[in-house]
């Protein structure tokens, strides 16, 4: 059974991020770019890297389980507060499984609203009730665009590729891939963001 049910930021992101994820493939809408990008291997990292040791998936199954329990939107609430949360990411790996999962996403930043939380999707068939978290004061949801997907259509602010000729033609903030650096600019602000592939 998971200890935490929030995990903390890596070293990138600092002290004071928590994240929420759960498993990738079985809840987002991989592209050939995600599985397969990187010299025929994923390039998405959460199918690579730590996410493929035994213990991970476990414990990112054991998340999902919990999300899809009655009391999950209570869970998540007392534990962001209790942790004083300031900066909350969700899904560095996974998605939006259902309209439902995204409701009670919705219930958890209504219920915290100290803490700002971000997210990005590839989930085109939740577009609207995705779109309705994204108009939440302290939550920002972006599409992530890769060289399948080039171009948004959900109506909400995007992530690319720094390669990518969406780049070149949108406004776009360069993500520093150090958050305490660039002072957690893309939780605080609704821009687009462009960033190196690793
Ligand atoms: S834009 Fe800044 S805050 Fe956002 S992930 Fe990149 S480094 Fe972190």
């Amino acid at each position: 059974m998971v200890k935490d049910i929030l995990i903390k930021g890596n070293a990138k992101m600092g002290s004071e991020v928590y994240i929420f994820n759960l498993p990738p493939k079985k809840t987002c809408t991989p592209t050939a770019w995600c599985l397969y990008g990187r010299n025929g291997k994923p390039a998405c990292y959460a199918l690579r890297n730590r996410y493929v040791f035994p213990s991970v998936i476990s414990a990112l199954e054991e998340r999902h389980a919990l999300s899809l329990q009655e009391d999950f939107v209570e869970r998540m609430s007392e534990e962001i507060k209790r942790k004083k949360a300031i900066f909350f990411r969700f899904h560095s790996a996974g998605d939006f499984y259902s309209e439902e999962y995204a409701r009670k996403v919705i219930e958890i930043s209504k219920s915290c609203p100290n803490t700002l939380f971000r997210t990005t999707t590839r989930r085109r068939d939740l577009t609207d009730v995705l779109q309705e978290l994204n108009s939440l004061p302290n939550f920002i949801v972006r599409e992530s665009l890769d060289n399948e997907r080039p171009k948004p259509v959900m109506g909400l602010p995007f992530t690319a590729l720094s390669h990518m000729d969406i780049v070149k033609k949108e406004k776009t903030y360069r993500c520093l891939d150090d958050c305490p650096a660039c002072d957690y600019y893309c939780w605080q602000h609704r821009d687009n963001i462009n960033f190196d592939e690793f």
